[in-house]
Formats: C-alpha cells, sequence, structure tokens
C-alpha cells in the first residue's frame, strides 16, 4: 500500500546518514514550534499532529550511527551503548513535554524504528502523543 511503499522509498536513503529537516528545526533555518528545549535535547510540535498534543522529541546529539554503522552527523537510529545516556535524557524531556502540556496523567511515548514501523524522518524521534483517549494497539 502506499504507506508502506512511502516507508520503503524513505529508509533507502536512510543509511546515508544525510541532514534530515530535523537539522534544519535544531539549527532554526526552518520554522517550529518549540515546547522544550535544552543543550542537548529539542522539543516541538508535530506538523500533521496526530492527537490534540503532538510532539517530537530529538536529541541534537552528533556523531550517531546508522543502521550499517556508518557514523551519521546526527543520531538517526539508536545504536549502541553510548547512547544510554541521550537515551535517557529523551524520555526524560518527554515527561517534561507531557507535563508542560498538561496530559501527564495519560500519554504515549512512540519510536518508530525502521520501515516496517513507517519512520518516516531518519533522525531519532520520540512522539509525544495525548489529549485525548489512545486506543490499543496503535495501527
Ligand atoms: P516518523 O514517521 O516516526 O518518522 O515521524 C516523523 C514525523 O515528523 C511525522 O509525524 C511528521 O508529521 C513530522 N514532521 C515532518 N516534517 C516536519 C516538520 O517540518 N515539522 C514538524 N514535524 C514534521
Amino acid at each position: 500500500n502506499n504507506e508502506q511503499a512511502a516507508a520503503k522509498a524513505a529508509a533507502v536513503n536512510a543509511d546515508s546518514g544525510a541532514p534530515t529537516i530535523f537539522d534544519k528545526i535544531i539549527n532554526k533555518e526552518i520554522p517550529s514550534s518549540i515546547v522544550y528545549e535544552d543543550e542537548k535535547v529539542l522539543a516541538f510540535r508535530d506538523i500533521s499532529p496526530q492527537a490534540p498534543v503532538h510532539v517530537l522529541v530529538i536529541p541534537k546529539f552528533r556523531d550517531g550511527l546508522t543502521e550499517l554503522g556508518k557514523v551519521a552527523n546526527h543520531l538517526v537510529l539508536y545504536a549502541d551503548a553510548r547512547h544510554g545516556e541521550i537515551l535517557g535524557q529523551l524520555l526524560y524531556a518527554a515527561k517534561i513535554v507531557a507535563e508542560k502540556e498538561g496530559i501527564a496523567d495519560g500519554f504515549r511515548v512512540v519510536i518508530n524504528s525502521g520501515a516496517s514501523a513507517c519512520q518516516s524522518v531518519y533522525h531519532l524521534h520520540l512522539h509525544v502523543l495525548g489529549g485525548r483517549q489512545m486506543n490499543w494497539p496503535p495501527g
């Protein structure tokens, strides 16, 4: 189907470690609606929200690895033991976002990893979703 085809197409370029649109957002070259920012993490509203609150939390972390182990200029996937600290910071930032957005009593954090999960931007990101009843399982 269309979703699968788009996901596969996005994955083709993913392992190059090339910059993505999120690099432009980090560098403030394109605008975003920032909810939270610190030295290592940026959180901004998803351009196509799937819930009343839909915020993306991304690492500003450099020198990540791609799936095939090539060095990327950003964290594409969570790759190895070096990334434990930034992963913890991302999860904690998700909680800060939930509190700021008033959904701390019930929210969902999602990582789409790879084509089968319909990852479309190959810069690691957490989706923070809430503000409505979430259903299980997700599609
Ligand atoms: P993925 O499908 O898990 O890779 O999620 C990528 C997300 O990035 C999608 O939910 C898109 O709507 C979102 N997105 C893509 N481009 C932008 C943008 O320029 N600003 C904010 N969100 C974006």
